[in-house]
């Protein structure tokens, strides 16, 4: 399946929640979900019940979504974490978050996921001192990123870091990022209840499951 191109609002109108696709814009008021909380679409009013199997599609798809993952790649994921021994949502939920994409949007480097993906593809990041275009490459405690001095060419980037220093943006405890020397450590494995995200994992597992 192609990558969706449509507006990023609609995906979080669609699954009612919000789910940070297009940066700054989504902490103020004109994000579209505080203002309408129908789905999109001309019978987006219209109530319907909703089946267990649409319940669980409608978790997927919104973690899927709040990752910007395509269905292939997302299945593969979870192929990959369901032959593991452990909670399978919760494995899930940790190699989602330690993609290198994510890392780079926790850090406040890329302002959403697609931003982020978009500075892993174009060669500015390094992982343990080794250049990494890789945006899916899983990170592992004790990895170290930081960055060439070609990503303060990238207006965004520099706008991002600058509102990120503003604000006093805060990283969860398992990484480790120095904003003013640009490098980051990852130190623990992302634990469930540090990762902020409205989805019902168990869901997930269930529908794969069939
Ligand atoms: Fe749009 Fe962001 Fe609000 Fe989602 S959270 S509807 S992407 S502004």
């Amino acid at each position: 399946m192609s990558r969706y191109i449509g507006p990023s609002c609609r995906l979080c109108r669609r699954e009612g929640t919000k789910l940070y696709l297009k940066g700054d814009r989504c902490f103020t008021d004109k994000c579209p979900v505080e203002k309408k909380k129908t789905p999109p679409g001309q019978h987006g009013t219209k109530r319907t019940k909703l089946s267990d199997y649409g319940v669980q599609l409608r978790e997927k798809q919104k973690l899927k979504r709040y990752y910007a993952m395509q269905e292939k790649q997302f299945r593969s994921t979870f192929n990959k974490v369901a032959s593991r021994k452990g909670k399978t949502g919760d494995l899930l939920l940790q190699s989602l978050e330690l993609r290198l994409d994510s890392v780079l949007r926790k850090m406040g480097v890329g302002v959403s996921q697609n931003s982020a993906r978009q500075i892993a593809t174009h060669n500015h990041v390094l992982i343990n001192g080794k250049r990494c275009n890789i945006p899916s490459r899983l990170l592992k405690v004790g990895d170290k990123i930081t960055f060439k001095n070609s990503i303060l060419s990238i207006p965004s980037v520099v706008g991002a870091l600058e509102t990120a220093k503003k604000e006093n943006h805060s990283v969860p405890a398992w990484l480790n990022w120095d904003i003013h020397n640009l490098s980051a450590e990852v130190v623990a494995i992302p634990q469930r209840d540090e990762i902020h995200i409205p989805v019902r994992e168990q869901l997930v597992v269930e529908l794969y499951s069939k």
